[in-house]
């Protein structure tokens, strides 16, 4: 069981296989049927008789990489998931060692102010009020965060805060009627989610006014609050979309902002895919006015280049977060002296892994001007082959793209773009997604890869055609 020979083993394999997918060998993706996998992999007998260390674990090894989706793969141009900055990889290695769940800092000191310098430095790159450190009593006018493990968990925190500061008898008492959020229908489903956990209903979700791109308008946001409130209604919070899931738009968050501090409204903003453009001065102007926001969601495990998990819940109040969750667990929560932090107030989970470490060691081995400068590549990569699909006369492109997301279609019905999605799925050289936007269905490009170039779009646009022809 010797740690040294089996990470080896490990390691040997793990950049074999990097170099193999960067280099597109085999298939991007391959999907043998779960009942040939499970013998294959021989898991029942593993489980059953232990011994898989040593050349066993290296052969075992070879038959899981050779069943895993390759993201490195140049024609990974699916989901919005990182394909991974190897110091991050080695964050989390580290992390599975050490084991820090570092809510409280006596459990992880080192991570515990790994996490609370990436808050803050994330604060700062929003335009709010770090933490100062140490922490004190007297704290008042300034942000908070906690890193979290997902976006989607870290929306149902934000509005879970939301709630707490517009109903703080709710935690206890439980929810009163008469409590909506107004979210843009283009918003990701982990909102209508999150309503649904929080026991507002998902019909608590009320769709905010958009344009025909989805895009929320906020000149329209008065009339609506009035429709509301007539009727009874208490906005708890309003969502934005920085940028939304499906075509990557971003919606106007300063006018939005404008609205909601006029009108004490908590506006959240759910920036998991599209806030890491805060480190780009070329893309930042999409985020024009995220300071008014109360809240703001930043998955780094998407643009920032984490191993999943690692996102950034971030208020412009500190105080907001800290209510959030009104429970004592005496074991942990009873006040203490201590040298650091304690996060556990702010998160959900209980045992919580070294999230920032992975964050930290991206940022520290390239520097967050690199990470800045992949953010933009990535975009102006989608950019230019929005570009050349909108040039060729058989493909139509849905909107020019604000961030490395691109919706586009081949010219013909619904059921072909899924159709042909199927196809390229089963043949494997490329793997896409697909979207509904503007009434329509769309095959979906998200350039995550920062090998993905424009042969390979047009290589894709060539393996098309050729279904097409065939079909
Ligand atoms: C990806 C995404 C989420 C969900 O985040 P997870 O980290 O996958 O849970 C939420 N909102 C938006 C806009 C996203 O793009």
């Amino acid at each position: 069981m010797d740690f040294e020979i089996n990470a080896q083993i490990a390691i040997e394999a793990l950049s074999s296989y990097m170099q193999r997918s960067e280099a597109g060998e085999g298939k991007v993706i391959d999907q043998p049927p779960m009942r040939d996998l499970a013998e294959q992999l021989e898991i029942s007998r593993f489980i059953q008789e232990g011994g898989l260390t040593g050349e066993v674990f290296r052969d075992f090894l070879d038959r899981y990489l050779s069943a895993t989706t390759r993201l490195r793969h140049p024609g990974y141009m699916a989901h919005q998931v990182a394909v991974t900055q190897p110091m991050g990889a080695v964050g989390s290695l580290i992390d599975g060692i050490t084991n820090n769940p570092m809510v409280i800092y006596e459990m992880g000191p080192a991570p515990a102010t790994i996490e609370f310098m990436l808050i803050n430095w994330m604060l700062k790159k929003v335009g709010w009020t770090p933490t100062p450190i140490p922490p004190t009593e007297a704290m008042t006018a300034c942000g908070g965060g906690v890193l979290t493990s997902g976006g989607s968990l870290a929306n149902l925190t934000a509005l879970l805060a939301a709630r707490g500061k517009a109903d703080p008898g709710a935690w206890k008492a439980g929810n009163r009627k008469d409590l909506v959020i107004l979210a843009p229908e283009t918003c990701h489903y982990s909102i209508s989610r999150a309503a649904g956990i929080l026991g507002l209903g998902e019909q608590a979700v009320k769709a905010a006014p958009t344009d025909l791109d989805g895009r929320l308008i906020p000149d329209r946001l008065p009339g609506l609050l009035r429709e509301l409130r007539e009727a009874g209604s208490t906005v708890l919070a309003v969502v934005a979309n920085a940028c939304c899931t499906a075509v990557g738009l971003y919606d106007p968050l300063r006018e939005t902002g404008q609205f909601c501090r006029e009108n004490k409204l908590w506006l959240h903003v759910d920036g998991a895919h599209g806030a890491s453009a805060l480190l780009s001065d070329a893309l930042k102007h999409h985020l024009d006015g995220v300071e008014l926001a109360d809240s703001l969601v930043w998955d780094a495990h998407k643009m920032l280049r984490t191993p999943g998990i690692c996102t950034a819940l971030l208020v412009r109040d500190h105080r907001d977060l800290d209510a959030a969750f009104q429970q004592d667990a005496s074991y942990i929560f009873h006040d203490k002296e201590q040298p650091g932090f304690d996060f556990i107030h702010r998160a959900e989970e209980c045992t919580k892994a070294a999230l920032g470490l992975r964050l930290f060691l991206v940022l520290a081995s390239e520097g967050e001007a690199a990470v800045g400068a992949y953010v933009e590549e990535q975009t102006s990569m989608a950019q230019s082959a929005a570009g050349w699909l909108r040039s060729q006369p058989d493909f139509e492109v849905a909107v020019e793209p604000e961030s490395n997301i691109i919706c586009f279609r081949i010219q013909g019905s619904d059921e072909l773009q899924l159709e042909l999605r199927r196809k390229l799925i089963q043949r494997g050289m490329h793997y896409v997604t697909a979207a509904e936007f503007r009434g329509q269905q769309w095959l979906r490009l998200v350039i995550m890869n920062p090998k993905t170039s424009m042969e390979d779009i047009q290589g894709l646009a060539e393996e098309l055609r050729g279904h097409v022809d065939r079909s």
